[in-house]
């Protein structure tokens, strides 16, 4: 961000001549302008906000970041994450697939150079930030539900909150699966003694295994409350998986359960 007095400059200009470049927007992130955003604030001004409608917000992001090389490594970190953020988004919508080599869309070091910072201090600004939003959350006193409505305990709500670390886990199983299939295809002598067909269908059966770390409901033996260290069911996490859930309780369990709802 600018520095006070500088902003200040433009919360008058902007209360002057009014916004003049509307602020970027992608997914709800502001992608270019969060000066302008403040000094708006700053100055009483609506601002005016446009989607970004080009090809690669990444490149648009990385781009915008080349010119912010002067400000202190703690800052390039933080823009450093939201690039990061953005590539994420974008590779969930599925543009990860047309990028043929099969990587990462958005590469850490990469991201690194351009900002001009060390992997590093990228990773130190991510704990930091997904810390942040953790004890914003845990502070806003708000209720959390698992997925069929249930109130998760409080110490149950660690272990929901990481279910993001489980799906960056899972999506590097499937990108080692589709070398795999990769690799199947293209006959290579090189892999003759590799039953590649096994190992494809191998790692398959991994992922569906990891799929039991993603929390789905509250412990049905536990309720997530009390001796949830000793628990034979959840195991210590207060809550179950969804195949747990669908498979392996007594249906009373969840008749009960669902009663509650
Ligand atoms: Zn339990």
């Amino acid at each position: 961000m600018l520095p006070g007095h500088e902003l200040e400059e433009l919360a008058q200009d902007i209360r002057k001549n009014g916004l003049l470049f509307p602020i970027t927007t992608f997914e709800k992130m502001i992608l270019d302008g969060r000066n302008r955003w403040a000094a708006c604030k700053r100055a009483h001004v609506k601002p005016a906000f446009v989607e970004f409608s080009g090809e690669d917000p990444v490149a648009f992001v990385l781009s915008n970041n080349l010119a912010r090389r002067h400000l202190p490594a703690g800052k390039r970190a933080e823009y450093a994450v939201k690039i990061m953020a953005v590539g994420e988004v974008w590779a969930s919508k599925g543009r990860q697939k047309i990028n043929a080599s099969n990587e990462a869309f958005i590469k850490e070091k990469d991201v690194a150079r351009v900002t001009g910072v060390s992997r590093s201090t990228i990773q130190r600004a991510k704990k930091k930030l997904a810390h942040k939003q953790e004890s914003d959350k845990n502070a806003s006193n708000e209720q959390v539900f698992d997925s069929l409505g249930y109130p998760i305990p409080e110490l149950a709500l660690p272990y929901w909150y990481r279910i993001d670390e489980v799906k960056s886990i899972l999506r590097e199983i499937a990108k080692l699966r589709s070398i795999v299939d990769q690799l199947y295809q293209q006959k290579d002598p090189l892999y003759s003694e590799v039953d590649l067909g096994y190992v494809h269908v191998e790692l398959g059966n991994i992922a569906t295994t990891f799929k039991g770390a993603i929390p789905y409901a509250v412990c049905t033996l536990c309720q997530g409350e009390k001796d949830v260290e000793d628990c034979q069911l959840c195991r210590g996490r207060g809550l179950i998986s969804q195949f747990r859930w669908e498979h392996a309780l007594p249906p009373a369990d969840r008749d009960k359960r669902q009663a509650q709802n």
